[in-house]
């Protein structure tokens, strides 16, 4: 520790030699857990006597689909054993046959272009909204070609996308329009004729994880969720194989993980409800911090309130990665929205190549705080109180950072 940090006051963080503001990493994700005995009381099923599976999907996880086709107000649910699964079954089947492109955000999930690639399909990255940060008709209809095979509408981590114009686009095209509804589970969107409908009611399917980030943790797995019966038969036919051909997939969920889900399903309304608790300690602390914006839930319609979203804005003393590097040495474990672009990323697979100034220009604004069921209110204090001693100290953290670079 240098006589140089501790006249700036620089030694009170953990970067510069400090102790860690917290013992334990708060982290962004939920890691939410319902009551034992709800979780065993679904498993229990699973000590029945043989003979009770239900055609392809056992017992749980049939009851999840059928739990989950209600919460989404959807005529059917196909379980997985995991949300790329859900994805990559439901690009297989929905994708228009002799086309290639599928036109998809970039400023989105680290993996979505992987998915895409396992499908043997390209991804053809869009532009988002910037006030929405997600894809809209308008981003996703200047990427439409001859050869686009499907439309694959990304919800971003708070709020929802433009649903219902992507859903008019998807008609006026004639193209198939899938959903990852992953990060809006909770909400409902306005259906463009008046009424809003649940997130998974939307286009020709919706996916979702049960991942335990995720708002319903079912340790992981993951669904698609779709009005269409024979799109769900399937679904179901793939995802269970079926037949001993070679490259046969077993893509089920297992009962353990359904009665995870299930548990937790019925404490969701509960855990949302500590969400906004949260978000409005965040709300309350962050008011009072310039240069860092809270990206505010709309509140008119249902919602999560389960990500902590904050944008630095142009009057943010510090770079983001400096930002995140001194809150992440405190063991709070902030980290970058979604970033780096998948359209800047390395990729061993075909693709088309992407000039995005809108989604570059964003991708490095945003930053997630940590958030779930591990974040006490006392915490969310804690961690503006840090950000705010950021800010008041920027010109000697700026330097001992300088100092810092310049001897390694
Ligand atoms: C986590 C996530 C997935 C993938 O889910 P897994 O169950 O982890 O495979 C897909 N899309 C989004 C937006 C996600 O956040």
């Amino acid at each position: 520790m240098n006589a140089r940090h501790e006249q700036s006051g620089l030694v009170d963080l953990a970067l510069f030699g400090g102790r860690k503001r917290f013992t334990v990493p708060k982290s962004t994700s939920n890691l939410v857990q319902p009551s034992i005995e709800r979780f065993l009381d679904y498993a229990r099923p699973m000590f029945d006597p043989p003979g009770n599976a239900s055609g392809g999907t056992s017992v749980v996880a049939a009851r999840l689909e059928t739990r989950l086709a209600q919460f989404h107000e959807v005529a059917r649910c196909v379980t997985f054993c995991s949300g790329f699964w859900a994805l990559a079954t439901s690009i297989v089947e929905l994708a228009r046959p002799g086309r290639r492109e599928v036109v998809m955000p970039s400023l989105t999930y680290r993996r979505m272009a992987d998915v895409v690639a396992w499908t043997r399909l390209v991804p053809r990255f869009c532009e988002v909204d910037p006030a929405t940060l997600a894809i809209s008709a308008e981003t996703a209809a200047a990427c439409v070609g001859p050869d686009t095979a499907l439309l694959l509408a990304v919800h971003p981590i708070v709020n929802c996308c433009d649903a219902s114009g992507l859903v008019e686009l998807a008609a006026d095209s004639g193209l198939p329009l899938l959903f990852d509804g992953v990060e809006s589970v909770y909400e409902r969107c306005p259906d463009g004729r008046g009424v809003s409908r649940k997130v998974g009611a939307f286009g020709d399917a919706e996916c979702f994880s049960l991942h335990a980030s995720k708002l319903v943790n079912g340790f992981e797995g993951g669904y698609v969720t779709t009005d269409n019966e024979a799109l769900a038969d399937r679904l179901v036919a793939l995802r269970d194989g079926g037949s001993n051909a070679p490259g046969a997939l077993d893509a089920r969920l297992s009962d353990v993980h359904a009665a995870m889900a299930l548990a937790n399903l019925d404490e969701l309304d509960a855990q949302v409800e500590r969400n906004r608790s949260r978000y409005a300690r965040y709300r309350r602390a962050l008011s009072d911090l310039a240069g860092i914006r809270l990206v505010a839930f709309d509140e008119s319609q249902p919602t999560s309130y389960k990500n902590i979203v904050v944008e630095l804005l142009d009057d943010w003393p510090l770079p983001r990665a400096l930002t995140i590097e001194i809150l992440n040495a405190e063991n709070v474990l902030a980290r970058a929205y979604y970033a780096p672009p998948l359209h800047s990323k390395p990729m061993s697979y075909p693709h088309v190549s992407a000039v995005l100034p809108v989604t570059d220009r964003l991708a490095k604004r945003f930053m997630l705080l940590p958030c779930g069921e591990f974040v006490t209110l006392d915490d969310i204090d804690a961690v503006v109180d840090l950000l705010a001693f950021t800010r008041a100290h920027a010109h000697s953290i700026l330097d001992a950072d300088a100092a810092r670079r310049a001897m390694r």
